[in-house]
């Protein structure tokens, strides 16, 4: 085998390629180019050592045996699935980087003393059924009946493609492991942020992943015609919901590491000589702590409130998607912490505001994760960029943390 670092981008290069869409990267769940995805995949990890399976929710599993028979197993990966028209590197890198890590202990003939798992998961973009994490919940057996009844673009259900695939009936499935036979996930994942470009650092640690919380206002006033009516008879949704939107910019900002996004507003009737006479909009707010995240919302809604009653306009407020901050397992993250020490000279802890496959593992087993420099903090675009030089720093980090592990275990 190659040099380890030259191995990886060979091979990031080489899955960049396998895609549903001609001259771009596409690869959505149980798509023609996720079977070739994990078949290709899978031969890699048996070149590493690894004994490659598909679970019957497309998840690629390679398992590599621990020096004992009690041995407990490691869990490290990502998703092998990406947005339309994606970056190489989004997912591919958590699931590449390990096996090239462990070819690199099998060529220093370094034996573990645990089990290694190395997951690919099949599908965490949400891009095919609008929802997130099906592979890692259907691994972690928290995959429910709705998930199955949801259907694509062209009418197919979750559960049909996935016994399509199979060729037989699905039934959902239990967890993969028990919680006492895990040592733990780590996910390894491009930053998708500019902190580490603007601290210049290749690695970082992540202390935690941002609780977030989507919800949807609606502002009602009373539609009128923009010629006839006067400006202080008008009830005009939009102009309140303007207020409102740039007071969650001021809050958010004075307010770090809240993060707040008002993203879609639809105004109706949504003509130019027509008043609007309602405006539904999106909220998005994120913070490390679940408290503040509950905290600030609870403010801007009422906020909100406040807003449309001066105005003399209605207002409701519904929750759409909430999910609780994620912390890291501290045990983990301080032997991340000390490898990427070793290997970088520093370490810096960052908080993710994005979810990742990681959210959905922590209710399975303790996690922890690093990320990897991105440029600009690109990501879910063609531009997409990890250096080979980070790449190979975040590499040296996984094996002297999967090091640092196995003296800790064989104590
Ligand atoms: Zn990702």
């Amino acid at each position: 085998m190659m040099q380890p670092e030259k191995q990886l981008a060979k091979w990031l290069d080489e899955l960049g390629r396998v895609s549903d869409e001609e001259g771009k990267l596409t690869r959505t769940f149980l798509s023609p180019a996720m079977r070739r995805a994990n078949r290709t995949v899978a031969t890699w990890m048996s070149a590493a050592g690894l004994a490659p399976r598909e679970d019957a929710a497309g998840n690629l599993i390679g398992r590599l045996e621990g020096s004992t028979s009690k041995a407990k197993t490691l869990l490290l990966g990502s998703h092998l699935d990406t947005v339309r028209d994606a970056g190489r590197f989004d997912g591919a890198v958590g699931v590449l980087l390990p096996i090239a890590a462990l070819a690199e202990l099998r060529r220093r003939k370094v034996k573990l003393p645990f089990a290694v798992e190395v997951l690919g998961f099949s599908e965490e973009e949400g891009v095919r059924f609008s929802s997130a994490y099906l592979g890692s919940k259907a691994f972690t057996g928290t995959l429910g009946s709705a998930d199955l009844r949801l259907r694509d673009a062209q009418g197919i259900s979750v559960r049909e493609a996935l016994e399509h695939v199979n060729g037989r009936t699905f039934s959902l499935p239990r967890a993969a492991h028990h919680t006492k036979e895990l040592l733990g996930y780590l996910e390894v994942h491009i930053e998708q942020g500019p902190l580490l470009e603007a601290k210049q650092l290749a690695v970082g640690v992540v202390s935690g992943i941002a609780g977030q919380t989507r919800c949807e206002l609606r502002f009602r006033g009373k539609a009128g015609h923009a010629g006839t009516t006067p400006m202080v008879l008008r009830r005009d949704a939009l102009a309140g919901a303007a207020e409102f939107v740039t007071h969650v910019e001021r809050v958010a900002q004075a307010l770090e590491p809240l993060v707040a996004t008002v993203g879609t507003l639809t105004v109706r009737p949504g003509a130019p000589n027509v008043i609007p006479g309602e405006v539904v909009l999106s909220l998005d707010v994120r913070h490390p702590r679940d408290q503040a995240r509950e905290s600030a919302l609870r403010d801007l809604v009422a906020r909100a409130r406040v807003i449309a009653k001066g105005r003399g306009l209605a207002l409701t407020s519904k929750i759409k998607q909430q999910n609780g901050a994620v912390a890291c397992s501290p045990l983990l993250k301080d032997l991340l912490d000390r490898s990427v020490q070793k290997v970088q000279g520093r370490s810096l802890s960052l908080v993710s505001g994005a979810g990742h496959d990681a959210v959905v593992m922590s209710a399975l087993t303790s996690i922890a994760m690093l990320f990897v420099r991105c440029r600009e903090g690109l990501s879910h675009h063609p531009d997409e960029y990890a250096s080979p030089a980070d790449l190979r720093m975040a590499l040296a980090v996984v094996v002297d943390f999967l090091e640092r592990l196995a003296h800790r275990e064989s104590l």
